[in-house]
């Protein structure tokens, strides 16, 4: 059975190492043979990139906080009402004691609803006993589209390459620092997302990201390269100004709770 377990990780990871008798081997905690990242002299998913500063947390602001009045409510832990596959049918993550938990091998969940720039709050733990490391210790991610990835992982005392740790924009920006709570806490992130506008095939806006993490800033505006991919530089492909929030399954029992979203606008007034 822990082998079948193994395996069905294996599969859906498509990155953790299983040896000939079943026991995980570490994961690399970077890569040398990546491309470079457009103006920076590191590579995606540099092993040698600045590690940043670790931070504690205070108590967040928003954790536990009621969504405003104008918000969507993606999840109140009540149900997954909000949410679906993929290929649209229900999602088979589970609802226990007001949190959502990730059932690896199940696949994303995204909202029903689209939205265009937005401010995202949501609630994650990562499981309190530590399995595995690097990128294989509770790994998920919160993408606007499917497509542009906040990473959430265990970062607390877990090395990994900076791009890939706990708020990092993919494979691209690491978080300003460090600001993980251990295994298990609740952690908070409030998310302000701006889209990408086209012109046609051309991109005349790069999307942009504010992230809060348990209240400490990590990044402020910051330009994206483009789409969420591993182990390449990212690019932008014309899409809509609207689309879903999807959360990732990445192998890892992660748990959700408190998850909201208020849709912003005004900001292409001439
Ligand atoms: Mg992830």
């Amino acid at each position: 059975m822990r082998r079948l377990v193994l395996l069905a990780t294996v599969l859906v990871m498509g990155a953790t190492l299983v040896t000939a008798t079943g026991g995980a081997q570490e994961l690399p905690v970077g890569y040398d043979d990546t491309p470079q990242l457009p103006g920076l002299p590191w590579r995606v998913h540099d092993a040698d990139r600045p590690q940043p500063e670790v931070v504690t947390p205070g108590p967040s602001f928003s954790e536990g906080a009621r969504a405003p009045s104008d918000a969507v409510v993606l999840f109140d832990g009540q149900d997954l009402s909000a949410w679906r596959k993929p290929d649209g049918s229900v999602p088979g993550w589970k609802v226990e004691h007001g949190y959502i938990e990730v059932v690896a091998g199940t696949g994303p969940i995204r909202t029903r609803e689209i939205f265009g720039d937005f401010q995202l709050h949501l609630e994650w733990a990562t499981p309190h006993d530590v399995v595995s490391n690097s990128q294989g210790r509770g790994n998920s991610g919160v993408f606007y589209h499917g497509l542009y990835e906040v990473q959430l992982l265990d970062s607390f005392e877990n090395p990994t390459y900076p791009d890939g740790q706990a708020g990092a924009l993919y494979g691209q920006t690491p978080p300003l620092v460090n600001a993980s709570r251990p295994p298990g806490a609740w952690q908070t992130y409030d998310i302000l997302f701006s889209g990408p506008r086209f012109d046609g095939d051309r991109l005349v806006r790069p999307a942009s990201v504010t992230v809060l993490h348990n209240g400490v800033a990590l990044h402020h505006r910051k330009e994206l390269i483009g789409g969420t991919v591993h182990r390449r530089v990212g690019s932008y492909e014309p899409h809509d100004e609207r689309g879903f929030i999807q959360l990732q399954d990445h192998g890892n029992p992660m748990r959700f709770r408190n998850i909201w979203i208020r849709e912003l606008g005004g900001y292409d007034e001439p």
